[in-house]
């Protein structure tokens, strides 16, 4: 079992269990909160009123005691659990050896090593390069850097519901404009959107889906003009939307016969999460660039680039890096993370989370017609909520349903486009009766909701 029962300092690990101790939020939060108030710009929201002290296994435990069960793993990011034993030993020693040269400065073998399991591990047997940087907006950056250099064209596609980061140059690739684009034009130039596969809501095959994008490409943008496309092979916070299949490998097709650089945004999908080690390949698709962050380190930051050796060559020497990208601590966690999705099987403890909530919620939508839709694949489920009349999203009952489990003692994180899916993100290593409880409570929140 992935449940962590030791720390790795030999210490008494975290108690696996939700318990509520004091109101939510409480005394200690509250005057954290407004200290937060007085000196964090407000733009800097959160989801949770609580403040973390502690975190493990499959909770994180506040200020004031209280332990909550966490479904969302800071977004998908603590895959192998928070403070997971190895990440912990392996950062406790490299912070001790040394914490930064620059690896443009002087390198050290972690960061090749890192490089090393990304071209072993991402789809497809090429010849791979990789290249690290900070965060997931930075690597998406890169990866359009590559795809620009090496083709010499300068056009790039995203599509609708998409989201790619908030630098400037994803602001332009993600569709959605209120809380992440509004206001803070201009956007980088040459970004167009094609119509993405949302078979909820459109009702159409793969095939009939690829044929409307492709069109929208070759009419709007030609793809003489059209540098690479990038896309999530299922999107994180539009809605984890996944496309029906053949959408993918027919865009991928396309895209080999117009020399088009394939990326696929797999800073949500990535390291396990889908129940595969990435999510292009339950799809069947080898992409060009796989872009990788959020699940890679164990919470350390970290991103990568990992794609076809000719394309990634193809950059001018000096043309990629930075000062922190591929920083020691974050290469030393991510090895320790890689080893722990490997050896502890995380991939197959994604695909036991995700059936027992695919399950629960199938069963729920079938007496409860304001589930419109459960989809998603492994440990990366999300219930879509609407109207039981007009199938129009219901992002009001979607934030009522959330707010009760806060209360509860239950992180649950929303996403979509139209702010009315809750989506299940629970760290690989959270025990079965954690999992359990927190499904009770949710379900019992949409009861009362
Ligand atoms: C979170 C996310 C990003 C941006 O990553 P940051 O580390 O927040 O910059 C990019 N793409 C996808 C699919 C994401 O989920």
């Amino acid at each position: 079992m992935p449940t962590t029962l030791t720390t790795a300092t030999g210490g008494p690990a975290l108690a696996q269990e939700r318990r509520i101790v004091t109101a939510i939020p409480g005394p200690r939060s509250e005057e954290l909160m407004a200290r937060k108030t007085r000196a964090v710009a407000s733009a800097v929201g959160t989801t949770m009123p609580v403040f973390a002290e502690a975190a493990g296994g499959g909770v994180v435990v506040d200020v004031d005691g209280n332990s909550f069960i966490d479904l969302g793993s800071g977004i998908a990011v603590t895959g192998v659990g928070n403070s997971a034993p190895r990440v912990v030993e392996a950062v406790q020693a490299q912070v001790a050896a040394f914490t930064h040269t620059c690896f443009m400065i002087t390198p050290y073998d972690s960061y090749v090593e890192v490089a090393e399991a990304l071209n072993r591990l991402t789809p497809g047997d090429h010849e791979k390069r990789s290249a690290l940087f900070n965060s997931g907006a930075e690597a998406v950056e890169n990866a359009i850097k590559v795809a620009r250099s090496y083709t010499g064209k300068s056009a790039v596609v995203a599509f609708d519901h998409a989201y790619h980061g908030r630098t400037n140059l994803t602001m332009a690739l993600t569709a959605k404009s209120m809380p992440y684009k509004s206001g803070f034009g201009p956007f980088a130039a040459e970004i167009y959107r094609a119509p993405m596969s949302y078979p909820f809501r459109d009702g159409l095959s793969g095939a009939e889906a690829a044929k409307r994008a492709i069109s929208m490409m070759e009419k709007q943008i030609g793809a003489a003009n059209l540098a690479a496309i990038i896309l999530e092979p299922i999107q994180g916070e539009g809605g984890f939307i996944v496309p029906a299949e053949g959408f993918l490998p027919a865009l991928v097709e396309w895209a080999r016969a117009n020399d088009v650089v394939f990326i696929a945004d797999e800073v949500q999908t990535g390291f396990a999460r889908t129940g595969d080690m990435f999510a292009s390949e339950h799809e069947g698709i080898v992409p060009d660039i796989v872009v990788t962050a959020k699940g890679i380190a164990g919470g350390l930051p970290l991103s990568a680039i990992t794609g076809r050796a000719e394309i990634l060559d193809a950059t001018h020497a000096g043309g990629l890096g930075g000062t922190y990208g591929g920083n020691p601590l974050a290469c030393a966690a991510a090895l320790a993370a890689i080893e722990t999705y490997d050896e502890d099987d995380l991939a197959g403890a994604a695909r036991r989370i995700g059936d027992t909530i695919q399950a629960r919620f199938a069963e729920a939508q079938r007496t409860d017609p304001r589930i419109g839709d459960v989809r998603g694949r492994g440990a990366m489920i999300a219930v879509e909520f609407v109207d039981p009349e007009t199938n129009e999203p219901d992002a009001a009952l979607t934030g009522r349903i959330a707010k009760a489990c806060h209360a509860e003692g239950v992180i649950v994180l929303t996403c979509g486009t139209y702010g009315n899916v809750i989506r299940f993100l629970p760290p690989l290593s959270i025990p079965e009766h954690l999992l359990t409880e927190g499904i009770d409570i949710v379900l019992t929140a949409l009861e009362n909701a």
